[in-house]
């Protein structure tokens, strides 16, 4: 309704909703957009995942994982579906953001 072309999911480095959701910890309404992020660390179990199993890198490759995967689940929204039946030009940006630098990579 509001024309809107532009949708921006934007995650962080060092989340701690990416975190718990490895640690199989329940967070609270931050669950139902963080189920697939299980899904995401069982990806990087591929051999060419294997600089990021462990450490902090792990973390932060699943941080960009999840983005991709939140832009593919904003993207299958009714909303979205609905925008782009109607022919609205209509396009999806992920984002990353670094908290100890301000960096938008
Ligand atoms: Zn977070």
């Amino acid at each position: 309704m509001l024309k809107v072309k532009h949708v921006i999911v934007c995650g962080h480095y060092g989340c701690s909703g990416v975190q718990a959701a490895l640690g199989g910890k329940r967070i609270g309404l931050s669950d139902n957009w963080l189920r697939h992020v299980s899904g995401c660390a069982r990806k990087t179990l591929n051999p060419c995942w294997r600089e990021f199993r462990t450490g902090p890198s792990r973390l932060a490759k699943l941080c960009e994982l999840n983005v991709i995967e939140q832009v593919v689940n904003v993207a299958q929204t009714t909303i979205m579906r609905e925008a782009r039946e109607r022919g609205q030009e209509l396009t999806v940006h992920g984002w990353i953001y670094g908290l100890k630098d301000g960096f938008l990579p």
